[in-house]
């Protein structure tokens, strides 16, 4: 490899959320050197990354993470295995139910809080030779050098702005800063008309390990199993009824919550503080540019019916560290034919659960005869149909389409 000297770093990563974190860990083995720029510290209360929610991964998240070497980290502390998902439909006949038999995988996914992840990021990040943290840090503007790029950083305080030259820029701001619409990549964002509401319930059955997604006129209400007897709960709520769901009491959510879910995981109680999240769908025609990517929500949001956002960016950055990894002249380190590879790589992955999620969202959060009979005539085709059933099972957990080493479980270095 030629002389970095020119360069303050090889690749700088803005967000040091689950995606950029992730990325950074997975670019260890590669031995660049490596600045993560983030906002707000990993362990704040603010922190919108690493906050009261828990994400359920699939099986290829947890072979990316298997061959990053921090999934035993990761499960030793709490990783609660999905067995089976049951998929119902409110008040009609369809229903479904995936196994993790059905795959022939120990189980279809994992049960991890968020601020799990960000720990066990942040820990291996911290103890990488190879990686700088710059951190309370905002990146704020961004200009094209010659071979690679240049970020303005203000370091919290009242400190001077920070100039900092890369080879690569890779954003993960999670669409929430202005700066990738600097790269100039064309992105349409599209705000739902629902938000999600969060909360851990108890229950009066054990969970065995099982999901609940049962869809509503108002949208999909999903159970998450997280502890012996307890379920974390995603509910769509149209934004009308947001502000009074949020202001109902505790007696009144579970009442309501009974009411919408039925008795099928028995009898809730215990809400934990409700949190809520707008929802917005949204992908960008070609995530990359001249010396620069962007990855993550940055680059596609999707809705969490089907629990499939981060996972998606966890992909992404498995493909990314691999063509980073391989890339054999660091003077040509994020110049467009390597990132021209990696997108079109990705870019039918990112289409297809944009695709899938928005579709599932359109077809079952109504109530005209029309799609709930397509509805309950899909879920029963998928139950009476195998390879239907392993098809959308294998779709759901990442394990379709051309995988990256680290997909697959295999370390980079
Ligand atoms: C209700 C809900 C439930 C979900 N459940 C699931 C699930 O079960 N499974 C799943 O796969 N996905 C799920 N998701 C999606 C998942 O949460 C997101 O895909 C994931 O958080 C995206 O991570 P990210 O790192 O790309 O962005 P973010 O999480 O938004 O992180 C971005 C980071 O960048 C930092 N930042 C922003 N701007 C700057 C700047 N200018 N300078 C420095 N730092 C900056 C921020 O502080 C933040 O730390 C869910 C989402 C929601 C809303």
């Amino acid at each position: 490899m030629s002389d970095n000297a020119e360069y303050d770093y090889d690749v700088v990563i803005i967000g040091g959320g689950l995606v950029g974190a992730s990325l950074a860990v997975a670019l260890v083995p590669t031995g660049l050197n490596i600045l993560v720029v983030e906002s707000i510290e990993f362990d704040s209360k603010a922190q919108p990354s690493y906050d009261e929610r828990t994400v359920a991964l699939t099986h290829s998240a947890k072979l990316i993470y298997t061959g990053m070497e921090i999934w035993n980290a990761i499960a030793s502390q709490q990783a609660e295995p999905i067995k089976d998902i049951h998929i119902s439909n409110a008040g009609h006949f369809g229903k479904t139910h995936l196994s993790y038999q059905q795959v022939g995988t120990e189980a279809l996914g994992y049960v991890v809080p968020t601020r799990i992840l960000g720990k066990v990021l942040w820990e291996r990040m911290q103890q990488s030779s190879n990686i700088h943290l710059m951190t309370p840090a905002q990146a704020v503007s961004i200009s094209t050098i010659e071979g690679g790029k240049k970020i303005d950083i203000q370091p919290d305080g009242q400190k001077p702005l920070l100039h900092i030259k890369t080879r690569l820029l890779a954003i993960a701001d999670g669409g929430r800063s202005a700066i990738n619409a600097q790269l100039n990549i064309e992105r349409s964002i599209k705000e739902y008309e629902h938000a999600a509401v969060l909360s851990i319930v108890s229950t009066s059955k054990d969970h065995h390990h099982r999901a609940y997604e049962r869809f509503t006129p108002e949208g999909p209400l999903a159970l998450l199993p997280n502890g012996r007897k307890t379920h974390a709960l995603v509910w769509t709520t149209h934004k009308d009824n947001l502000e009074e769901r949020m202001r109902l009491s505790d007696e009144k959510f579970i009442e309501e919550l009974q009411t919408a879910f039925g008795d099928k995981a028995g009898n809730f109680s215990h809400p934990s503080k409700r949190n809520c999240y707008p929802l917005t769908h949204g992908i960008v025609k070609n995530p990359i540019s001249h010396h620069g990517v962007i990855v993550g929500n940055a680059a596609h949001t999707v809705h969490p019916v089907a629990g499939q956002g981060f996972n998606l960016g966890l992909r992404d950055v498995a493909a990314l560290a691999e063509a980073i990894y391989h890339h054999r002249h660091r003077s040509t380190l994020g110049g467009l034919e390597m990132l021209n590879n990696y997108s079109q790589s990705r870019q039918r992955d990112a289409r297809m659960v944009s695709w899938f999620t928005h579709g599932l969202i359109s077809l079952f959060s109504n109530d005209f005869v029309v799609p709930a009979l397509t509805r309950n005539l899909g879920l029963s085709a998928i139950e009476l149909f195998p390879p239907a059933k392993r098809f959308f099972l294998r779709r759901t957990m990442g394990l379709t389409g051309k995988q990256s080493k680290l997909a697959m479980g295999i370390p980079l270095g």
